[in-house]
């Protein structure tokens, strides 16, 4: 495993859409695996394949520590509710706003092995899968923001 350079907004490699995942290959399983390790390294709760200059729909969220979820080819089928709260990316690092998620999403998507899986998800883990999902069609958080984008006060505050 290795730690990715992650890529920064003004980078045009997370403005692009991603492709599907055809087939696994030892290739993505290590990409995978150097997703997840990239993750928790730069202690954030999720990461998506763009943001590792990687155009594949491939997301990694963890928003526990204990949860890990490879999710490939990720599909929001159904969402409910409004949360507003603030946001991180990292890569945007050293800033924060505000955005509106839905408080509930159903996602469909692949795991690992290729298998069909379905994740549901409230509060946090509902915002990490819509901002995960949006890398993959090269969406930023900044676009959504309420307000202006601010300085974050924490290093430590959640980024994905
Ligand atoms: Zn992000």
């Amino acid at each position: 495993m290795a730690i990715r350079k992650i890529r920064e907004i003004g980078d045009e490699v997370l403005n692009k859409e991603c492709r599907s995942v055809e087939k696994m290959t030892p290739h993505i399983s290590e990409l995978i695996d150097d997703m997840f390790e990239t993750m928790y390294e730069t202690n954030g709760v999720g990461l998506a394949a763009p943001q590792v200059g990687v155009l594949k729909r491939i997301v990694v969220i963890d928003v526990t520590g204990e949860d890990p979820l490879c999710l490939i080819n990720p599909r929001i089928v159904e969402t409910s509710g409004e949360q507003t709260g603030y946001e991180g990316c990292l890569s945007v690092p050293g800033k924060t706003g505000i955005v509106t998620r839905p408080s509930y999403v159903k996602c469909v998507a692949l795991d690992r092995d290729m298998k069909p899986t379905e994740v549901e998800g409230t509060e946090l883990l509902a915002r990490c899968i819509c901002h995960e999902l949006d890398h993959l069609d090269g969406k930023l958080y900044v676009d959504l923001v309420e307000g202006e984008l601010m300085d974050t006060a924490s290093p430590d505050e959640d980024e994905e």
